[in-house]
C-alpha cells in the first residue's frame, strides 16, 4: 500500500484531481496495486480560507506520504510549489517531451527530456528595491549545478535514446553565474565518456526546439530557462495538456503537470487530464524503481499505453483536436485499463 498525498489545486486542478482519483481507484480495484489517497488543500483557495497558501497540515501530510501528486495552483503557486521544492530538496525537475501518433506535434520523432535545476537561480525569491531600481539575486552554486548535471547524465545513461546531454545557458552574457553552471556540467561530463556532451545558448535552444527538436535527447539547464523551455517543448509535441513533470529528490518526489491552473477553461469539463495522468505514470516509475516494485513499473506502462492508444483512435480532448470532455475521456481510460 502506497500513501499518496494529493494537492487538489485551483482552476482546472480539482477537475484533474477527480480524474486522477478515478484512475488510482481503478488501479486499486483492477490491477492489484494499492494506493491510499489523502486529499490536501494548498493554493489560492487555501490562502483565502486559512490565510496560508501552504497550510501546516498539508506539509505534515505530505511528509508522511510515500509520494505527492500536485494539481496546478493559481496565483499563489510560488508560495506552494517553489516552497515545497526547496523544503523537500526536490532538486531535479524532469519534463519529458515525446511525440505520439495523431497529435498536433511538429514532428513524430521527438523524444527528449528537460532536466531543470529546481532549487536556486532567480527562484530563491531574493528580490528587493534599491533607490529607483528593483533587484533580483540570481544564485547558482557549484554543488547544485554538479548535482543536477550528474542527474542529467544518469538520465541519459538510462534512456534508450541518443545518449546525449545538452547543457543550456547564456554564459556569454551572464559570465559568472552561467559560466559556473557550464563549467560544472563540463566537469561532470568527463565522468561519462559514453554520453556525448554539447552546450547551447538558451536563445539558440529556443530556436532549435522549433527547427530540429528531434536532435535533442537530455537538456540540462537552470531553473528559469528550464521553466520557459519546457512550456515550449510541450507545445512542440502537441500542447500543455499532454505534459507531465516530476520533482525528484534523493528520498521523496512530487508529481505535477507542467502547466498552470488554466483559469480560462476551469469548470467547463474540457481540460485534458493526460498531463496529470502521465504524471501518475512518472510517479509509478519512481515508486517502482525506489521500492524495486515491478508491479508499479508494469502498471505505469499500462497507463501510458492506454492513454496513447485512446489518443491514436481519436478519443481525445478538445485541446488536441478531439471532442471528449474531461470526465468522458477519464471514463475511457478507466474502462480500458
Ligand atoms: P503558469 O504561469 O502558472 O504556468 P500559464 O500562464 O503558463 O500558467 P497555463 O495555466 O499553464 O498558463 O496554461 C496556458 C493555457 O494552456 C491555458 O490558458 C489553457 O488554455 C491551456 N491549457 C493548459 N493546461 C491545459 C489542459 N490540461 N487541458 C487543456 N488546455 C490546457
Amino acid at each position: 500500500m502506497y500513501k499518496i498525498s494529493l494537492i487538489t489545486g485551483d482552476g482546472i486542478g480539482p477537475e484533474l484531481s477527480e480524474s486522477a482519483i478515478s484512475v488510482l481507484n481503478t488501479i486499486n480495484d483492477k490491477l492489484d496495486l494499492k494506493f491510499d489517497i489523502t486529499k490536501l488543500s494548498a493554493g489560492d483557495k487555501a490562502l483565502s480560507e486559512t490565510g496560508k497558501a501552504l497550510p501546516d497540515d498539508t506539509i505534515n501530510a505530505i511528509k508522511q506520504s510515500d509520494a505527492c501528486m500536485k494539481a496546478p495552483v493559481g496565483e499563489s503557486a510560488a508560495d506552494v510549489i517553489v516552497v515545497l521544492r526547496r523544503m523537500l530538496d526536490l532538486y531535479a525537475n524532469i519534463r519529458p517531451a515525446k511525440s505520439y501518433p495523431h497529435m498536433p506535434a511538429l514532428r513524430d520523432d521527438i523524444d527528449m527530456v528537460i532536466v531543470r535545476e529546481n532549487t536556486e537561480d532567480l527562484y530563491t525569491g531574493k528580490e528587493f528595491s534599491l533607490g529607483d531600481s528593483a533587484v533580483a539575486l540570481r544564485i547558482i552554486s557549484e554543488s547544485a549545478s554538479k548535482r543536477i548535471a550528474k542527474y542529467a547524465f544518469e538520465t541519459a545513461k538510462q534512456r534508450n535514446s541518443k545518449k546525449k546531454v545538452t547543457c543550456v545557458h547564456k554564459s556569454n552574457v551572464m559570465r559568472v553565474t552561467d559560466g559556473l553552471f557550464a563549467k560544472a556540467c563540463t566537469e561532470i561530463s568527463k565522468d561519462y565518456p559514453e554520453i556525448s556532451f554539447d552546450q547551447m545558448y538558451v536563445d539558440a535552444c529556443a530556436m532549435n526546439l522549433i527547427r530540429q527538436p528531434q536532435e535533442f535527447d537530455v537538456v540540462v539547464t537552470t531553473n528559469l530557462f528550464g521553466d520557459i523551455l519546457s512550456d515550449e517543448s510541450s507545445q512542440v509535441v502537441g500542447g500543455l495538456g499532454m505534459a507531465p513533470a516530476a520533482n525528484i529528490g534523493d528520498t521523496f518526489a512530487l508529481f505535477e503537470p507542467v502547466h498552470g491552473a488554466a483559469f480560462d477553461i476551469a469548470g467547463q469539463n474540457i481540460a485534458n487530464p493526460s498531463s496529470f495522468l502521465l504524471s501518475i505514470k512518472m510517479m509509478l516509475d519512481w515508486l517502482g524503481t525506489k521500492h524495486k516494485d515491478s508491479k508499479c513499473l508494469e502498471v505505469g506502462q499500462k497507463l501510458e499505453s492506454t492513454i496513447f492508444n485512446l489518443v491514436k483512435t481519436g478519443i481525445k480532448t478538445k485541446d488536441i483536436g478531439g471532442e471528449y470532455t474531461t470526465t468522458d475521456f477519464t471514463k475511457q481510460i478507466t474502462d480500458n485499463l
